[in-house]
This record gives C-alpha cells, structure tokens and sequence, in this order.
C-alpha cells in the first residue's frame, strides 16, 4: 500500500462510485470514505419509493455489500461528520475535534433539503424525506386511513403520495403552482400525471399558498391561505434541495450553485475534486453550466474524479438521464428538456399510461419524458450521446417505427 491517502467525504452514491473508480483505476494508496450516515453507501432512489411503501428491506438498499470495501481495502468511516477541511495542512477535520490526514480529497457531500419556516413546521410528524433516518420516522406514522398531506408537486412529492397510496393512506399534494412538476416537464405531461394520480385517489390542489401547519404538539391539520383546512395525521415536505457546499465555501473553493469543478471535477485546488449532486458542472452537449440531482450524475461524474486522481484526465461527457416511479409508471428521462419551444407526444396522455413526450428547440432534440416506453428512452438517449437528430413527424406517427425517426 503506498503512502499516499485519498479521501471522500459523503458516503453515497457519488463515494461509493469514486472509491470503487479508485481502485479499479490502480489507486494504490489509502482510501476512506468518511460520511455522518450510520450505514455504507445506499441507493436513495427507493427511499420514497419501494421501501416507504415497505416493499424493500433496508438491507437492500445497499450499493455494495459491506464486504466490498473491506475486500477493496477501502476504510469505511461512517457516523462522521466532516467540520472543515484544512487545506493548508492538508486534513480534514471531524466533529469529535479529530483530522484526517489526506494527499488527495473528493468532495461528494450531495445536497440538503430545501427547509420551510412556515409557522407549525417543529411540530412532531412534519417531515423532510432525504435519507433512510427521515424515512424511518415517517413510517412510523404511516398506516391505512391515515391521512398524509405532501407539500410540494414535483418527483419525490408524488413518489411519496403513490407509496402512501399503496399504504392505504388518504393524500393530499399541494404544489404552489398552477401545475405538478411545472420546473421540469411540459404541460401535458404535469396533466397527465395529475390525471393518474387522481384516478389513484390522490386529491391534487394546485395554486396551493400554505398558511401553517396546525396542532398542539403534533400536526393535525394544514391551513391553506384560503382558509382551506386539511385533516393531517403527517405531513411531508418536498420542495427541493440545496447543495451541501459549506465545506468547500469555508475551506475558500469557488462555488456558484455547488462547489465549481471543471470537465475533469476539479475544484479550484487542483488536490480537490468534487462530484455529484454537490457540484456546478459543464456540460458540453447543452454548453450550459448544469447542478444536477440524479444518480447518473453521481455515478458518472465520480467515474471521472476518480481518474483524474489516478492522473488519467478524460473529460466528463454524459448525458443526463433520470427516472422515476410512480405506480404502474415508469418515467425515464434522457437529456435535459429545459429551453424547449416545442412538445411532440407519440400516444395519449389523457388516456392510458403509455406516451413519450419529446422535447426540441426548433429542429434539434433536447429530450424525452417516456412514460413506460423503454424502448423510446433508450433510442433518444443514443440519438442524444451521439448527435444523431429527429425527425418531428415521424416521432408523432404511432405507425412509423421509432427507429426510423432518427437519422
Ligand atoms: C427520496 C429520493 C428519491 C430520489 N429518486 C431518484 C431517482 O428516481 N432517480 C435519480 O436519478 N435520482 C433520484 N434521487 C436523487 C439521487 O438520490 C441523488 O442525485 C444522489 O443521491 C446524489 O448522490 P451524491 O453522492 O452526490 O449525494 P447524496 O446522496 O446527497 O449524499 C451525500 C452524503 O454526504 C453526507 N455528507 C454531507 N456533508 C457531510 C459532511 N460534512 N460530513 C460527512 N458527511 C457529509 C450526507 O449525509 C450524505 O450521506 C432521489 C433522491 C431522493 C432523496
């Protein structure tokens, strides 16, 4: 083992990806992942999905089994919080007023959720859903009949209501808006997926002002500015993430919406690279500076770091793609939508549960919202990674194979 120390601070997607990269790309150092979870590296995609609904054990959320990091000599350091980092000295330091030394260090510290002060929000059964922990205590006051109140309409809010639904719960969401998941998808698409979820008997209020979270000690009602006031036994908030740079904002690195880092996820100290949901990232297929919250992202960008510390400098050049479950429906993303002038739908949307929407900006394709349509994600995505364009017409003739709409 040679004398050098990588280390990674977060334990999670974009760490187990980066540690792993490591290895494999003759890393032949010391490497810790230090985190402030209790667990190794989990996936959190199921967290408002399967395993709120109690479809999935927590055992199976892990990335890689607890024996990989051993067997990768990999030093897992969890139930850590990382209090600053010390570039000067070149450690880390942690909560208990213990450092760690590093040569190299990875930053994947990921994001923290977007808190309301609305007046109400201490009170017991009032939750955020970002780790395993929060998920945890929200089961706690899940149960048929129960009534649930979502505050906000984008993905994990009406992950959270189709997993609460499947619990037998009775759910509101209340999205700000005139429309769910207005920031990242067309309107037809919002309609769509309130259409289904009323027919899984979510009530939706869109336009929603809330006004306060009322109770004693713990939360039995939502008062709406209307005057509006809604039964709650829980209510979970979900109204968007914020980077987690305070690390590298107090250690001196650039950061502008997440922690700066260049194609090859350098941070402004060429010893510092950083990957995931924590970073402002550009991406050469938009020419946009991009913060993204996905697990490609994570897995893919950390991929990258992971050789530029190896001393392999390969650019970061992916397509960003996403997914997301919701009943019998499986939303797969390929590129970013955002821009688009123009919707071009392949199937019903106020019918079924089966469509594509494809989005473009004049001529050129951005993206796709495929809804239970793999075959049709998977074609934008090769068309999108390798610069392949789409012919409008055909994508919105049901009787021309997809195949042939790229050329
Ligand atoms: C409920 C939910 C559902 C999701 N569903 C999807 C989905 O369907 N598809 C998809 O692509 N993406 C989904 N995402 C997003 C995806 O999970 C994130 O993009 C991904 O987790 C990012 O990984 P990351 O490693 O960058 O950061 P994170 O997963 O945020 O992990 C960062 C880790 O660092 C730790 N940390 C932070 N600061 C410190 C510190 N100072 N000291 C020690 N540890 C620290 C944090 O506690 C955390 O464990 C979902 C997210 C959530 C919450």
């Amino acid at each position: 083992m040679g004398t050098e120390h990588a280390v990674i601070v977060g334990a999670s997607h974009a760490a187990a990806q980066l540690g792993a990269s490591l290895r494999q790309g003759g890393w032949q150092g010391r490497i810790s992942i230090v985190g402030d979870e209790a667990i190794p590296p989990y996936h959190r995609p199921p967290l408002s999905k399967d395993y709120l609904a109690g479809q999935k054990h927590s055992d199976e959320l892990l990335i890689r089994p607890a024996a990989f990091y051993e067997k990768s000599e990999i030093d897992l350091v969890l139930g850590s919080r990382v209090t600053a980092v010390d570039r000067e000295q070149k450690c880390i330091v942690l909560h208990d007023g213990g450092n760690i030394p590093y040569s190299k260090l990875a930053l994947t510290t990921g994001a923290t959720v977007r808190k309301l002060t609305l007046p109400g929000h201490e009170l017991d059964g009032v939750f955020y859903l970002r780790d395993l922990r929060d998920v945890d205590r929200i089961r706690g006051y899940t149960g048929p009949g129960k009534s649930a109140v979502i505050v906000g309409g984008g993905y994990i809010g009406l992950e959270t209501a189709a997993s609460m639904r499947k619990l037998g719960m009775n759910v509101t969401v209340l999205e700000a808006l005139p429309r769910v998941l207005q920031r990242v998808t067309a309107p037809e698409v919002s309609a769509f997926y309130s259409r289904v979820h009323r027919e899984e008997g979510v009530t939706i209020i869109t336009d929603a002002a809330v006004e306060s979270l009322q109770g004693s000690s713990g939360v039995t009602a939502v008062k709406l500015a209307d005057g509006t006031e809604l039964d709650a036994d829980l209510v979970v908030i979900g109204v968007g993430v914020l980077p987690a740079t305070e690390l590298a904002e107090a250690a001196g690195l650039a950061v502008d919406n997440g922690i700066v880092v260049d194609e090859f996820a350098r941070t402004s100290d060429p010893d510092i690279v950083a990957a995931g949901d924590c970073t402002n990232h550009h991406n050469p297929i938009y020419d946009r500076h991009l913060r993204l919250e996905s697990v490609q992202n994570a897995t893919d960008q950390a991929k990258t770091a992971a050789n530029t510390l190896c001393g392999k400098l390969e650019a970061y050049h992916a397509l960003p793609w996403f997914w997301s479950d919701q009943y019998d429906l499986k939303l797969q993303i390929a590129g970013l939508s955002q821009g688009f002038d123009r919707v071009v739908l392949r199937g019903a949307t106020d019918s079924g549960r089966s469509f594509s929407a494809f989005y473009f900006s004049g001529d050129r394709l951005l993206a796709v919202d495929a809804i239970n349509r793999p075959k049709e994600f998977m074609m934008v995505r090769r068309a999108l990674s390798t610069g392949l364009s789409a012919d409008a017409e055909k994508l919105a003739d049901e009787t021309v194979d997809i195949q042939q709409a790229f050329s």
